[in-house]
């Protein structure tokens, strides 16, 4: 059985408390990992530990290239060893060997990419500041400092890598808290790290409780910023923590997000794209499209194949390749769905399939929801208000284009959003009306660490990805350098100054 210790100013050690706990498989509950528990004092140590690797250490002094260097290093190490990465995002997260491979070798891409942007000049010219002549000015991006990062658990290394990466691709230092329901890819991370010879304290990986150890880090004077992955609930405490020292914060929050097809649609790849959209991971994804707004001339027949689709998915073990969907993270994240699906039947919607945890007594250790699909949803219950994170689709009517865009928007989140249509024009022209900080056209969950990602309204703040995620880890520092030289040129001076 594999253990893991916190990983803090380049030692693994025990949590001064003593605690572990036990990191369990979602499928058949065994115990894949036990691992430190880092309480508030570990998570101190740690920040100290990133403190003086920024302020102290030879890691701010280095070139990016060196600091790319160290990255592209890592890249590699994930590439290499992405068996165990496999078998551990399995294991831990309830992924689908399907799912898994593809989050490791798009990890590694995404890690490959962050070392190329540790090489972005931090300098910026500024153009027409003053008066020409008078002065130059340019911009530096500098490194916040210490960065703490608190991550969930549905895509456990994709997660840590898109926190590590841009965060010391612009210089910081960090603490990451992975999250208790699958934090082994982060410590099998944090070796790679250490094996890569990243200074120590630069990078700090303790394992913890939301409350005993990410709680601290988003509270502790010592740390610049908090980017954080979750819940919007979680988040609103993480930024109520974070300003009692106007930490600078990133959240990327829960959705609801709305997939509108229209009428035109092109169906062959519309009703597999809603299936994906909701279905994918079990619909544990944030940005999963988990409100289809379908015209009401097209709704019976495109439900009626959506069924007939959603039936046929094999649930089953995730190590097996034939499997599509496997179970949820946690029993108590599996009984919180059901209980939204009774939620949804108590309020009126109609279940055309699903609905419930598999009879079959092979899937019976396993946390398993049937893919689930509602028809009959209005979008002010419940099920179409609230983020469920698990395998049940809202399927609404709606009765034109502007009727479909008011109802996707009455929603108090806005993180992603889906329209299908032949005529990419019309599709583009409701996309640009919809609040929503990623729209697919005719696609869905396709992610590009090239192209900002976040959300509108309750659903984050701040962006990950493109350059507006690598600002989001540095401080803009305008330095104004004056070339007038001559008193004479400076009558400002003369507001307060005696001339002679
Ligand atoms: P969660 O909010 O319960 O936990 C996320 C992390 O926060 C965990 O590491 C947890 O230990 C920690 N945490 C909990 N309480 C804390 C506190 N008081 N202070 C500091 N840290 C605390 O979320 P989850 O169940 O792990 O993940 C599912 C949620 O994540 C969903 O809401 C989903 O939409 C969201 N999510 C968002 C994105 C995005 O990019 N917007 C991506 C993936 C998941």
């Amino acid at each position: 059985m594999r253990e893991y210790g916190l990983y803090i100013d380049g030692t693994f050690s025990p949590a001064a408390s003593g605690q572990t706990f036990d990191s369990v498989n979602p499928f058949n509950q065994s115990v894949v990992a036990t691992l430190a528990r880092a309480g508030s004092a570990d998570a101190d140590r740690a920040v100290r530990a990133a403190r003086s690797a920024f302020d102290n250490g030879p890691w701010t002094k280095m070139s990016k290239e060196e600091r790319s260097a160290l990255l592209k290093a890592v890249a590699d190490k994930i590439t290499e060893k992405k068996a165990l990465f496999e078998t551990l995002e399995v294991e831990d997260s309830g992924g689908t060997i399907k799912k898994v491979k593809e989050d490791v070798y798009l990890s590694a891409r995404a890690m490959s990419l962050f070392s190329k942007m540790a090489l972005t000049d931090p300098l910026e010219q500024l153009d027409g500041v003053s008066r020409p002549g008078f002065s130059q000015n340019y911009l530096l991006r500098e490194p916040v400092g210490v960065v703490a990062a608190v991550t969930p658990w549905n895509f456990p290394l994709k997660m840590a890598v898109w926190k590590l990466g841009p965060a010391l691709a612009a210089g910081n230092t960090v603490v990451l808290k992975p999250s208790e329901l699958a934090p082994c890819s982060a410590m099998e991370l944090a070796q790679i790290f250490h094996d890569a010879g990243f200074p120590k304290g630069v990078v700090n990986i303790i394992p913890g409780f939301g409350e005993e150890a990410g709680a601290p880090l988003a509270a502790h004077p010592m740390v610049d910023k908090v980017t954080f992955t979750g819940s919007t609930a979680v988040g609103r405490k993480i930024m109520a923590a974070a300003a009692a020292t106007l930490k600078k914060c990133t959240l990327e929050c829960g959705g609801k997000s709305a997939n509108i097809v229209l009428g035109d649609a092109d169906l062959s790849i519309a009703l597999d794209g809603a299936l994906y959209a909701i279905f994918y991971h079990q619909g544990q994804c944030c940005e999963a499209g988990t409100r289809l707004f379908l015209p009401t001339a097209m709704h019976d027949d495109f439900v009626a194949k959506m069924v007939d689709k959603a039936r046929r998915m094999k649930l089953g073990d995730p190590t097996d390749p034939a499997t599509d969907i496997g179970p949820v993270i946690s029993a108590k994240q599996r009984d919180t769905i059901l209980r939204y699906i009774e939620s949804g039947m108590k309020q009126g919607a109609m279940l055309a399939t699903g609905g419930s945890a598999p009879k079959d007594p092979a899937l019976a250790k396993g946390n398993f929801v049937e893919p689930t699909i509602f028809t009959g949803v209005r979008n002010d219950m419940t099920i179409a208000q609230e983020e469920i994170f698990g395998p049940v689709l809202s399927v609404i009517p709606y009765t034109d284009a502007d009727d479909a865009v008011r109802q996707a928007n009455a929603s108090i989140y806005g993180l992603a959003a889906g329209v299908w249509s032949r005529d990419k024009e019309k599709a583009a022209a409701v996309a640009r009306r919809l609040r929503a900080g990623t729209v697919w056209i005719n696609e869905w969950h396709l992610m590009n660490e090239k192209a900002p990602f976040g959300g509108y309204k309750q659903s984050g703040v701040g962006r990950e990805f493109g350059l507006e995620g690598l600002h989001e880890y540095s401080e803009a520092k305008h330095v104004h350098v004056d070339e007038a030289g001559l008193r004479e040129k400076r009558p400002w001076y003369d507001t307060v100054i005696p001339k002679s």
